[in-house]
């Protein structure tokens, strides 16, 4: 079955009871037996429910994986990784990583005595040099944000082969339509399904897939026992949004393309961020590794004024001033004064996240309207 396909047909039957098309909202705690311990599959519904394991199997199967587990948000999910490693584990992750997963590594689980390295994933010898008895989990992110690094899934993948380390990687920003991390050696995926899976901005969610029988047993045991599940009525509502995943993604990247190319060529932009632009620092691993390049985008302006940024993100029209990425709508932010704000700014500007840098998600309006709305913008 071909992606597009996927995303309308797996996971998802018509409802056994009525024929339903849509998998209905099983919106219920509990499940009745017939006897004792005779039940249709479903005892309880932190452990299992119908709604939910619709959405799991169908992420699974995008993902080409075989095992999907939907958490409460992406740091659920991520809380769920964590918790396969005991006292005294080593992580290494990259020093260009999510806001949100370095704030649980260092605050939550280094309190539970594992360690964690961050190294420039650009460089594979950096992952290497880290590597020890201990390492039992690589945590990669890419591409990663606001700077659109591409990390090399391939080659660090080679470094954890019989080692008995677990290669994560977090894919909210490719999604599957772009990138399918466990045919390049990955473990587990995760995702915030808050952003493109999702789609419409109207939930928050996470998942992890993977293909691995004794990651899956220990991920569906640490769901079930930590119980940081998602609701019926969500799983439905991004059930829903997956069926327009690959249509959505095929918009999203090509408005990124107009996009970047409109922006690489304003005299008054310094340097654009986009993995499909011959320009871009690791744009042959993109093109290696992901199908297409999404419509993630940052910008530098020229003589680097935070001023001129603020300006410019608080007077688009479309474009809304707003955090999270991946949904229908155009957003656009100021990583330094908003994502970003809390790391000092000599560590921030040694990443790129200068004072006029941008970020776009560009959703998936008519892009003369887009392109028209920076213009605009730039213009003031
Ligand atoms: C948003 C995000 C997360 C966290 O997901 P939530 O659904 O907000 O909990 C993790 N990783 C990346 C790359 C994200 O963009």
């Amino acid at each position: 079955m071909k992606f597009g396909t996927k995303a309308i047909h797996a996971g998802v039957k018509p409802d056994p009871a009525t024929g339903a098309i849509m998998t209905p909202i099983y919106q219920t705690s509990t499940y009745v037996q017939e006897a004792i311990g005779v039940n249709k599959g479903y005892a309880y519904s932190r452990s299992g429910n119908p709604t939910r394991n619709a959405l799991e199997n169908s992420i699974a199967a995008l993902e080409n994986g075989s095992y999907g587990a939907c958490f409460g948000s992406g740091m659920a999910a991520i809380d769920c990784v964590l918790k396969m490693l005991k006292p005294e584990d080593e992580v290494i992750s990259t020093d260009d990583l999510y806001g949100g997963s370095y704030r649980i590594f260092k605050t939550i689980f280094e309190k539970y005595g594992i360690k964690f390295h961050y190294v420039n994933m650009l460089d594979v010898k950096q992952v290497e040099s880290k590597i020890n008895q201990n390492t039992k989990l690589i945590w990669v992110e890419t591409p990663t944000n606001p700077m659109m690094n591409i990390i090399d899934i391939k080659a660090i993948a080679k470094l954890c082969k019989n080692k008995k380390i677990i290669l994560a990687v977090d894919n909210t920003f490719a999604t599957p339509y772009l990138q399918k991390p466990l045919e390049l050696g990955a473990d587990i995926v995760m995702h915030s399904v808050t952003k493109y899976l999702g789609g419409h901005s109207d939930v928050v969610m996470g998942a992890l897939v993977t293909k691995n029988d004794d990651i899956a047993k220990e991920m569906y045991h640490i769901q079930n026992a930590s119980g940081a599940v998602t609701a019926p009525m969500d799983s439905f509502l991004v059930l829903r949004g997956i069926k327009t995943l690959h249509l959505r993604m095929q918009r999203h990247c090509e408005n990124g393309a107009k996009i970047a190319a409109f922006l690489n060529e304003h005299p008054k932009v310094e340097n654009v961020y986009w993995p499909g632009l011959k320009t871009h620092k690791n744009h042959l691993i993109a093109k290696e590794q992901m199908s297409n390049f999404g419509g993630m985008i940052s910008f530098s302006l020229k003589g680097n004024n935070i001023e001129d940024a603020k300006k410019i993100v608080t007077s688009t029209k479309y474009f809304v001033l707003a955090e999270s990425l991946g949904g229908v709508e155009s957003l656009i932010g100021h990583p330094a004064t908003m994502t970003h704000a809390s790391i000092p700014k000599n560590v921030r500007e040694k990443s790129g996240i200068v004072d006029s840098l941008i970020r776009l998600s560009v959703g998936v309006e008519d892009v003369t309207d887009l392109i028209e709305d920076l213009n605009n913008a730039l213009k003031a």
